[in-house]
């Protein structure tokens, strides 16, 4: 749907992001003259197997990896974030240790797995300590307290690199520092942060585990990593041939693997001057919005976010209801709610940063991207400034609910 002054705008880039033209052009050839399987050893599918090299090669480079062995190709970022817990754990079964070190926002990917295996009828149940975070989103006792929670039976550290929320950005480099010094494993969903914040493996010896997803940095759907530093043995994650070192089984998806090295070749060429360009259109919106609305607070630090999200809160407001009058309007955005069983529960992320919960259901994601323009950005600012108007007056009517949901 078109903006009452021009054409959709689309601010849910941390949900995924527009594969860019030449992702698509990297991708098509897989799909039509190159659909060899890349373990064949005759021409069709010799070519395509040196195709997949190459990317492996290339995305090994952008991330500061040692060499192209330690990228495994997966289905997305859940796959890998799934894969690097349940292998660490099973080498750390072997040691007796069954000990998980995790924080109290992480994105469902690593908080649903673990809440399942430290549950009492899990049948290898794992302790897991939730590393509770400030009201900005950092975590509470800093780097320190990370420290301090891990114990001779940790098996694994997993913490994200970024908040698909809030994009509040961990410190990262102190945390794997800290985890090398203690001798624990550390898994690091790094899916909000690629393409937007760089990533050097090579400087950061402390993360063994890393997970990547192809859609949020304007690749296809469908493709992940998981990089698995050298000298760690990862078991088969998914039994069957001998595909990725038989750490992965399965014909690779070709197409998706040469789009996703294309889409970090395209992030790698500017990352800095986009970080900087999204980060600006995003302060922009964000000082429009919140100078206008009496009652909007930010979620989470203004420093050490990702570039181009927002999470705002607007009190005593619906935020779905906010999600379906901008989207009216041709705005695409996200609110601060999960649907589970059917009813809007209060998003985990923002009730551990101490939001209440009815606040928190007032919450709206706006995130940017490299594609964003200054124009849609102030199509979005006078856009949420006049829905949220607009539901206020709603919400102020007799009978409002009900009219909100008819609407
Ligand atoms: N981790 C984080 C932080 C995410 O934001 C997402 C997706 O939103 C995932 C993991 C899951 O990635 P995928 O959609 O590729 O499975």
């Amino acid at each position: 749907m078109a903006t009452a002054s021009g054409p959709p705008v689309y601010l849910d880039n941390n949900a995924t992001t527009r594969p860019a033209d030449e992702v698509v052009e990297a991708m098509l050839p897989y799909l039509r003259e190159r659909w060899g399987n890349p373990s064949s050893i005759h021409t069709f599918g010799s070519r395509v197997g040196r195709a997949v090299d190459d990317a492996r090669e290339r995305i090994a480079r952008h991330l500061g990896a040692s060499g192209p062995g330690e990228i495994v190709f997966t289905s997305g970022g859940t796959e890998s974030d799934n894969a690097a817990i349940r292998g660490a754990l099973a080498l750390g079964a072997r040691e007796g240790k069954r000990h998980v070190v995790t924080t109290a926002v992480e994105h469902p990917a690593v908080r649903s797995l673990l809440r399942g295996l430290e549950s009492p009828e899990a049948p290898d149940r794992v302790e897991v300590t939730w590393l509770p975070v400030t009201g900005g989103g950092d975590i509470r006792y800093g780097v320190g307290g990370l420290r301090a929670a891990i114990r001779p039976d940790t098996a694994l550290v997993s913490v994200m690199w970024a908040n698909n929320e809030t994009g509040v950005v961990f410190p990262i480099a102190e945390i794997a520092a800290a985890c090398e010094e203690a001798g624990a494993l550390l898994h690091v969903d790094a899916v909000q942060a690629a393409g937007k914040v760089p990533i050097d493996l090579e400087r950061l010896p402390g993360i063994d585990l890393l997970a990547l997803s192809g859609h949020k940095l304007h690749g296809p759907k469908g493709i992940g990593i998981l990089f698995v530093r050298r000298g760690f043995h990862l078991p088969a994650l998914v039994a069957g041939g001998h595909q990725e070192r038989g750490r992965r089984a399965g014909t690779e998806n070709v197409p998706g693997i040469a789009g996703l090295a294309a889409a970090f070749d395209l992030c790698a060429r500017s990352l800095a001057e986009d970080a900087r360009r999204t980060a600006r259109l995003r302060d922009d919106l964000e000082r429009r919005v919140l100078d206008a609305v009496p009652g909007a607070v930010r979620n989470g630090a203004a420093d050490r976010r990702l570039p181009g999200t927002s999470s705002l809160r607007f009190p005593d407001q619906d935020g779905e209801a906010l999600v379906l009058d901008l989207a009216r309007r041709g705005i695409s955005t996200s609110s601060g709610s999960a649907c589970t069983s059917g009813s809007l529960e209060p998003s985990h992320v923002l009730l551990a940063m101490g939001v209440r919960p009815r606040d928190a259901l007032g919450s709206l994601r706006l995130s940017l991207s490299r594609e964003t323009t200054e124009e849609e950005v102030s199509l979005a600012a006078e856009a949420v400034v006049a829905s949220v108007r607009r539901l206020r007056g709603l919400a102020a009517a007799p009978g409002a609910r009900t009219r909100m949901v008819l609407e």
